[in-house]
């Protein structure tokens, strides 16, 4: 087998641990959800879910039907909920792989509910609503009258099992804006009550990894899961959760170089006084973010040191002059949790971006690696 240029190493005994710290904190009647999304944030849906699994993980969850077919395909056998809408005329399909469909509207409650009556059985769905993030469901804020009548005409279709009310808040990082996070918490409970007052009995579910962990009054039913249960939901490492992924590559070239030669395209970085440098495998054709890496750093033999000029599609220059003992072939983390290591966040902050994202940027066709 040849050498990989990068490669993202999976610590899954990192991920049962943060699962472990995540069930401490679950109260009592509050089912977990595995999110696995986007081929669970870039790290591989399937292996992931498989794990979950094996740890006991009662239900999944996908954008779309098209991911969860694929978890089908591999075997997995929990439930999968939905976080998107499906087209109606894959209602069967939704049937016959135990998947659940959220129930954005009405007009698509009905052509489900015929789709279900055509193909001789029920689906099972939850109801989702909006409560101020103003994506998908039925919007409550300012008409919850409507939209109860609404649920009240859903509920009645006997071709739906209607089971959950979800919803999904805004997920204000800022502490000095939870408080809009609270309101449509509070929002989704009032409008959750008075469904129950009207004989409508749905179990409810609106936190996400954000909420989980600030806001645990509000886990109710079930609760849905994914930076916290992957270690990168800020807030969660004093409780031992870890980022259970690492990006890494190696040094494919050292090199000494005078001072005052440029290093990289665009001649951005000159170099202040004579150096050694290292080349590694990655760049912003892996998923890193080119135009945005002024800072960044990377690690090798457990010391941090400065990415120099631009990076390029595939390759990239360390400054490797106060490491004189690295050596070629050495493996170079990008970000992860090993001693001196970047982590993901320290990334993202670079740019202003978000560890999920970047991660999920990362390119499919680098080598994921479980261990
Ligand atoms: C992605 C997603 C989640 C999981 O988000 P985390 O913050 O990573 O836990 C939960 N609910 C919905 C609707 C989502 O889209």
């Amino acid at each position: 087998m040849i050498e990989n240029r990068c490669w993202l190493e999976i610590d899954l005994s990192i991920l049962r641990k943060n699962w472990a710290v995540i069930q401490g904190l679950l109260q009592p009647g509050c089912t977990p959800i595995a999110v696995v999304k986007a081929n669970c944030y870039g790290l591989g849906a399937v292996p992931i879910a498989r794990e979950l699994e094996k740890l006991g993980c009662p239900m999944l969850s996908t954008a779309d039907l098209a991911e969860a077919l694929e978890l089908r395909r591999a075997g997995l056998q929990a439930p999968i909920l939905l976080l998107g809408p499906i087209d109606p005329k894959d209602t069967a399909a939704a049937m016959e792989n135990g998947v659940i469909v959220p129930v954005v509207d009405l007009e698509h409650a009905l052509l489900m509910d015929s789709a279900a009556r055509r193909a001789g059985g029920r689906l099972r769905t939850h109801i989702k609503v909006d409560v101020g993030l103003t994506r998908l469901g039925i919007p409550v804020p300012g008409r919850t009258g409507a939209a109860i009548a609404e649920i009240q005409q859903i509920t009645a279709l006997s071709h739906l099992t209607n089971e959950g009310l979800m919803t999904h808040i805004s997920g204000m990082m800022d502490p000095a804006y939870d408080y809009r996070n609270v309101e449509q918490l509070a929002l989704f409970r009032q409008f959750h009550d008075q469904l129950t007052a009207r004989g409508i009995s749905l179990k409810p579910h609106c936190e996400s990894s954000l909420l989980f962990l600030s806001h645990p009054e509000y886990q109710m039913d079930y609760v849905r899961l994914t930076s916290a249960i992957l270690g990168i939901q800020k807030g969660y490492d004093k409780l031992g959760t870890r980022c259970a992924a690492q990006f890494k590559t190696k040094l494919l070239q050292i090199k000494k170089v005078p001072r005052g030669a440029s290093i990289g395209y665009w001649m951005t970085y000159v170099t202040p006084r004579d150096m050694t440098v290292g080349v590694v495998g990655v760049g912003y054709g892996d998923g890193l973010i080119r135009s945005l890496t002024a800072g960044a750093k990377m690690s090798v033999r457990g010391r941090q040191t400065d990415v120099l000029g631009k990076l390029s599609m595939s390759f990239a220059v360390i400054d490797l002059t106060e490491i004189p003992e690295a050596a070629l072939g050495d493996v170079v983390t990008v970000f992860g949790h090993e001693e001196g290591a970047p982590s993901v966040q320290d990334y993202a902050a670079l740019y202003g971006g978000h560890a999920c994202e970047v991660i999920t940027m990362l390119k499919d066709s680098i080598p994921r690696i479980y261990l």
